[in-house]
């Protein structure tokens, strides 16, 4: 069987004429012979909308709740998805993932695929049906639904992608592809043709929320190659492959902005042993994820400072957390909830000199302040004022040539 996996995302299928474009998507490639899995996220805005009501309710809505809650998107618009085909004359039905089932761990909110049931897929596509299955969620051995995560239609299809060893992975979005930057942050952003799974990790683990950042991953170990490309406009898009498939003549591939961080500083903490493990613990407990961290030598052998960064949404916990801490002994604590991480990203960095003394020129040429560096092989990222973040990109875009 020549199988292709077809995920749509929010966007794609945000109103009932939308949806009627994405069944002549499909349509088009069962006309090519494909045996094609379609694999849909719910409408545009019905997740944030289902997410917002669970934080009215309650700051700290049960994990297992919220995924019961916010999954039910998907299964109105593979419904509809399927309806639209079988009033086309197709064979169709939709499934959502705990009825094949997709089996996932328990980490709820953000869990991970562990194996999916494909045999009533296999049945069904034999006797030339076309499933229609919900993105972002599967159920859990505690028979609970599970969600994968912000963006995780992604995940699931490329994990079909694995288990069914479909032929491509295509996802259809509100872009052309994969760009040199967020198009809403930047308005000159170019296409990138072809982009290396290391290079997208480091992109959408930094930002680019085009492509969540787990299912790169995935597609990396498991050699998928994924296509991304839009669900409105007819052209190619951007292949995401491996390294040895790019020949690579650009020093910077990308650049990446996040919207929302906090920055916290603890001053005078107590300098010995363990000290930064007490602090991060009940963080790390608390599904809390510590971003930079970096922590100043101290002048005295006594006290130093800690700074370290998280998401916006989860600084209220944080500050919380910190206080409630008697392990922990410190002078002050500082909160900036002004800040952005701007990275830029690139497996030609590794081999040209120089790009890290580029990236603070022409960051200073702005009068732009860096508060926090940190570095990877193929990546550098600075956090600064949230109010400049448009500003450094665009600096940065031109400073690495990414307009030609
Ligand atoms: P979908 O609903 O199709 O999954 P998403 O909203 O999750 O779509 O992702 C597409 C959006 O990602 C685009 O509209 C764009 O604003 C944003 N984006 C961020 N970084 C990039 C990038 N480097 N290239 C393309 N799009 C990007
Ligand atoms: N609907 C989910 C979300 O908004 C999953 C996805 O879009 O991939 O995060
Ligand atoms: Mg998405």
């Amino acid at each position: 069987m020549k199988i292709v996996v077809l995920k749509f995302g929010g966007t794609s299928v945000g109103t009932v004429d939308r949806i009627k474009k994405v069944a002549d998507i499909i349509v088009k490639y069962v006309k090519k012979k494909y045996k094609v899995i379609v694999v849909s996220s719910a409408m545009s805005g019905v997740t944030n909308d289902l997410v917002k009501k669970s934080k009215i309710l309650s700051q700290e809505f049960d994990r297992m709740e919220h995924d019961a809650l916010v999954s039910s998107g998907e299964q109105v618009s593979c419904a509809l998805i399927a309806g639209r085909l079988l009033h086309l004359g197709y064979k169709s039905r939709s499934w959502t993932g705990w009825q094949l089932p997709i089996l996932t761990d328990e980490n709820h909110t953000s869990a991970k695929i562990i194996q999916i049931n494909k045999k009533k897929i296999v049945k069904f596509l034999k006797n030339g049906g076309i499933p229609i299955i919900t993105g972002f969620q599967g159920i859990t051995l505690k028979q609970r639904i599970a969600t994968l995560g912000r963006g995780g239609s992604d995940a699931s299809a490329i994990m079909l992608a694995k288990y069914f060893k479909a032929k491509k992975c295509v996802i259809f979005t509100d872009v052309t592809g994969v760009m040199t930057t967020d198009p809403r942050v930047y308005k000159k952003a170019k296409k990138i043709k072809i982009i290396s799974y290391e290079e997208m990790l480091e992109m959408s683990s930094l930002g680019s929320k085009v492509m969540q950042s787990t299912s790169i991953q995935d597609a990396r170990l498991n050699r998928i190659d994924v296509d991304v490309k839009s669900s409105f406009v007819k052209k190619y898009g951007t292949l995401i492959t491996k390294r040895k498939n790019i020949i690579n003549n650009k020093i910077i591939t990308g650049i990446s902005s996040t919207k929302s961080d906090a920055k916290v500083t603890l001053v005078g903490v107590k300098d010995k042993p363990g000290i930064a493990a007490s602090i991060f613990k009940p963080l790390s407990e608390n599904y809390i994820n510590v971003d930079m961290v970096v922590q100043n030598i101290s002048a005295d052998g006594k006290e130093t400072d800690l700074t370290f960064t998280i998401k916006s949404e989860d600084l209220l916990k944080t500050q919380k957390l910190i206080k409630q801490n008697k392990q922990i002994k410190y002078r002050e604590l500082i909160i900036d909830k002004n800040v952005s991480k701007v990275s830029i990203i690139g497996v030609g960095m590794i081999t040209t000199p120089g790009v890290t003394y580029r990236m603070f020129q022409s960051l200073s040429k702005k009068n732009i302040n860096i508060l926090v560096i940190s570095t990877s092989e193929i990546k550098i990222s600075v956090l600064i004022n949230k109010k400049h973040v448009k500003k450094a990109v665009s600096a940065l875009h031109k400073e690495f040539k990414l307009e030609k």
